[in-house]
């Protein structure tokens, strides 16, 4: 075999890479003229080139036409959320009625746990991961004590069991066999973001739903990182984000997934017209008809320019197919993997699940010696364009995306630890 560090061996896998050529459909920050090594899509995803037109064509539209726009042409601002519902349900294995582009995520969250979290005096619990993302953990506390229970008791969080902070699926099955009969909900992750520990999904619903619990996912960190089956696996809802793997840009309008058993749902919902059955919506009547299926929990009319670069993701998404992507990332995550194991192991520890069935495409990466070695390492990483993120108090994640990182970059991230180290 070839030397792993070697840049021969990078090269050849890159040029064995069926998906290499969609790198050219992003626009790459530089770093001193060069491109960054750009780890941090599970942070803000890179932008498609193809983005601008887009936005430009809702400008020009807007420009030439003003309310007429909302009428005229294909991409008519009337429809404009159902430009972008099949290529969604294409990445998250929905069926198209059951996804909707609307709002930002932690707006979604709340709406549906509106419709999701019905807390009773019997059943008042939500079960979710300890060291949850802060917004995930504010909204449920904030839902809990909105509906008058206590969070000390009624947020019940599954601390990791393992040495790395992950949580086994045994973990998981005990907190609900403990707690199952006082459990309104379960709120999981499709992958964990501190640790990028990836879940089974179908395994969480049946678990929760033979405890009698409803239950949801945030999937910021799985959407466009890992292939999903979210109508199969019997999710009762779902929310996202589009700014992470989905490369929408800073701020994108963000989805949710409701599933078909729940089109017709008389749960209580916080209305707005945009949910309102479309074929009368400009009736202006009193009453409120949603529209079955996900739509009926928009609100308001999208922000079209917020939307807008969503489209040009999702073509990119249709063309690559979530399977080759995958395929991809499993390769060049364990490139980096690889690499650390066979000449990193003393700097860095990975605390991510080594079975590639339990991560995505992103490695967090402890830096052995404590918080100021670790910082170090990351400061002399982002001084030589190779971008990854902190986690505090040691831990620099890594995401190598499949859609325009190389095996080029993943080498060029390895060789800087050991320059550094050395
Ligand atoms: C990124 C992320 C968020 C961010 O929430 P916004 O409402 O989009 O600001 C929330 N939860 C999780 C799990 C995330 O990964």
């Amino acid at each position: 075999m070839s030397d792993l560090f070697s840049d021969a061996h990078a090269a050849a896998l890159d040029a064995a890479d069926p998906l290499r050529t969609f790198r050219d459909e992003f626009h790459l920050p530089l770093h001193a003229g060069a491109p960054q090594a750009y780890f941090v899509g599970n942070s803000l995803g890179l932008q498609p080139k193809g983005a601008r037109a887009h936005v430009e064509q809702v400008l020009e539209k807007w420009a030439s036409e003003a309310v007429e726009g909302h009428f005229t042409g294909d991409a008519q601002w009337m429809d404009y959320h159902a430009l972008v519902r099949d290529g969604l349900a294409r990445v998250v294995g929905a069926q198209p009625q059951e996804v909707v582009a609307m709002n930002s995520l932690t707006v979604n969250l709340h709406l549906l746990l509106v419709g999701f979290y019905r807390p009773t005096r019997e059943r008042p619990a939500i079960l979710l991961e300890a060291g949850s993302f802060p917004s995930d953990r504010y909204a449920l506390e904030s839902q809990v004590r909105f509906h008058g229970f206590d969070p000390a008791t009624d947020l019940i969080e599954v601390e990791p069991d393992a040495e790395d902070g992950t949580i086994s699926m045994a973990a998981i099955a005990r907190a609900i066999a403990t707690h199952g009969h006082r459990l309104a909900l379960v709120l999981w992750p499709g992958v964990q973001y501190r640790t990028g520990q990836a879940f089974d999904l179908a395994e969480i619903v049946r678990l929760g739903h033979a405890a009698g619990a409803v239950v949801g996912f945030d999937l910021a960190h799985a959407v466009g990182n890992l292939p999903l089956q979210l109508h199969d696996a019997g999710a009762d809802f779902a929310v996202w984000c589009h700014y992470k793997y989905m490369n929408a840009g800073p701020g994108a309008v963000a989805g949710a997934f409701v599933h078909e058993r729940h089109a017709r749902t008389d749960r209580p919902r916080f209305a707005g017209w945009w949910g309102h059955d479309a074929a009368s919506r400009f009736r202006m009547g009193p009453q409120f008809h949603p529209t079955p299926g996900a739509d009926g929990w928009q609100l308001s009319n999208p922000p079209i320019l917020a939307l807008a670069p969503l489209r040009a993701s999702l073509a990119l998404f249709d063309r690559a197919t979530m399977p080759a992507l995958r395929a991809k990332s499993e390769r060049l995550t364990g490139y980096l993997e690889q690499l650390i194991d066979a000449g990193l192991g003393d700097v860095l520890q990975v605390l991510t699940p080594r079975d590639p069935a339990q991560r995505g495409c992103q490695l967090s990466l402890r830096v052995r010696g404590g918080r100021d070695r670790g910082r170090a390492l990351f400061e002399f990483l982002a001084a030589r364009g190779v971008l990854g993120d902190w986690r505090e108090p040691d831990v620099i994640r890594i995401a190598p995306v499949p859609l325009y990182n190389t095996y080029g970059d993943v080498l060029r991230f390895a060789r800087t630890v050991r320059e550094w180290r050395t």
